[in-house]
């Protein structure tokens, strides 16, 4: 029996744009690590911005509230319902317009990024954001969580490469920012509120996206080095206007991967501490051969590098990254993992990792520390795996001691507790107990301006 509410839904919008059918919902409920599980009374799948303002009026109008969907990578469990209305942006996923001459496309929520990526480089440009869950996550979702990835380095996280958006507001008005104006100094930068902001401001259904010269070619190589420390140094060491990507992986994940998945190769004949994988955007493959020797050949004299490779082709490039990619799917070889996303500036990252691992014997003895990611934003994916042979169950209990331990150091170091993947349920009141109280004072008073009724994914982040 529908509510009265829901029955509007379903009496003011096109058949295709909603379902109550248990089997198309089920999927939107479940997410990737399966940590959270939800329940809806309807999936809306809205085909233009008017009719998803007009769902939203309709909601607003009887007291529901919604969450938006995209592709359901999110991580932090903002998009999965918990009895509000869900709504997908997946029937919205057209590429509006690439403007060459202006540097800009305007491409819908629903399109998933790699389709971004397509569109841009069919116009001979490059759209910068690369993450490994791009064949599924949406430029909605990526906007909304403000998403980071491999090449934040070198082109920087969602916020740098969006002109603007058009969303729908929580009283179902829409907000067109599709510009593609490099100035505008006409008041606050309304779009940008969107940007990171989990679906609790509106629903992005649109972003003019910002295009970028495509590199004549990318030189990848993988480093083998000691320690941490090494890491960051050769990072100092390889930092200038080629380097785009600056991915480091401890051992023990990497041969979590290479050692499980048929399809992964160690390229090393000998096992290191840690592996560094980096991208050159440069000229040509020659010229990618001679910068990468030319700034190897001291780190190698230096004993900063122990090993190297420089993929020869695109296959080997392909491989290189796929280790890195394989990462996170890796860590179930090691049983229970509780995960971090964390940030800290460039220079604590080594002590990060010393503070962090002593601290973590100490919270749980025997535990495995996997520490990858993006060093060159400083963004750490700290994922604490059960000690060997440990009752699985019995350590993700710890979950919560093990996190604070880690956000204590973090907030220690001048860091962030959450680098890309957001607040959502998992950290909403791990923010509201660590952050400042002017900020959080601050971001509810936005919050309530713009949503007063509380219509808008209402359980995320504030
Ligand atoms: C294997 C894997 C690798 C990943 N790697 C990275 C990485 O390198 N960097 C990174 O930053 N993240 C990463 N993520 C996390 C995730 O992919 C990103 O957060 C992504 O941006 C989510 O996009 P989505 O379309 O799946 O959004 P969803 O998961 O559907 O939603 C995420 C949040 O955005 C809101 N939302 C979605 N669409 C809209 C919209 N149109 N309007 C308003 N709100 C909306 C939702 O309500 C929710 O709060 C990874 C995830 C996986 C599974």
């Amino acid at each position: 029996m529908n509510t009265p509410g829901i029955q509007a839904l379903i009496d003011a919008l096109p058949s295709k744009s909603w379902t109550q059918d248990p089997d198309i919902i089920a999927p939107s409920l479940v997410e990737w690590r399966d940590k959270y599980q939800g329940n809806t009374p309807i999936l809306l799948m809205p085909g233009s911005t008017q009719e998803c303002a007009q769902a939203v009026r309709l909601c607003a109008a009887h007291g529901l509230s919604i969450v938006p969907q995209g592709g359901n990578t999110g991580l932090v469990g903002g998009q999965t319902p918990q009895g509000e209305v869900l709504l997908s942006l997946r029937r919205m996923n057209r590429v509006r317009d690439v403007n060459v001459t202006a540097g800009a496309m305007v491409v819908e929520a629903g399109a998933t990024l790699h389709a971004a990526q397509n569109a841009a480089d069919a116009a001979d440009r490059k759209f910068p954001l690369t993450l490994s869950s791009e064949g599924t996550a949406t430029v909605g979702g990526v906007l909304s969580t403000n998403a980071g990835g491999n090449h934040v380095l070198k082109y920087g996280t969602t916020r740098d490469l969006v002109f603007g958006v058009e969303a729908v507001l929580a009283d179902g008005s829409v907000f067109n920012g599709l510009t593609s104006l490099r100035k505008d100094n006409t008041g606050y930068d309304l779009s940008r509120l969107f940007l990171g902001a989990e679906g609790t401001l509106g629903i992005i259904t649109a972003a003019s996206l910002k295009l970028f010269p495509k590199p004549d070619f990318v030189a990848r190589a993988m480093m083998a080095v000691g320690s941490v420390e090494d890491a960051v140094a050769l990072m100092t060491r390889l930092r200038g206007p080629a380097l785009a990507m600056f991915e480091v992986m401890s051992r023990i994940g990497f041969a979590a991967v290479t050692d499980n998945f048929e399809n992964e190769r160690d390229p090393f004949p000998e096992a290191h501490p840690w592996y560094v994988l980096a991208d050159f955007e440069v000229a040509n493959a020659a010229a990618g051969e001679a910068l990468v020797s030319d700034l190897l050949e001291g780190a190698i004299d230096d004993g900063l590098v122990r090993d190297a490779v420089l993929a020869q082709s695109d296959t080997q490039a392909r491989a290189l990254l796929s280790i890195r990619e394989h990462m996170s799917a890796g860590q179930k070889f090691l049983g229970g993992s509780i995960k971090q996303d964390i940030t800290v500036p460039l220079d604590r990252i080594a002590e990060f990792f010393t503070r962090a691992d002593a601290a973590m014997q100490r919270v749980v003895p025997g535990c495995r520390p996997v520490g990858f990611g993006h060093f060159g934003d400083g963004n750490i994916h700290y994922n604490v795996a059960q000690p060997d042979g440990a009752d699985r169950d019995a350590f993700l209990a710890r979950w919560d001691d093990v996190s604070e331990t880690v956000f204590d150091i973090v907030d220690d170091l001048g860091g962030s507790i959450s680098a890309e993947h957001g607040i959502g349920i998992m950290k909403r009141e791990t923010l509201a107990r660590r952050a400042d109280p002017v900020k959080m004072d601050m971001l509810r008073r936005i919050k309530r301006a713009m949503d007063p009724d509380g219509v808008m994914n209402p359980r995320v982040m504030v």
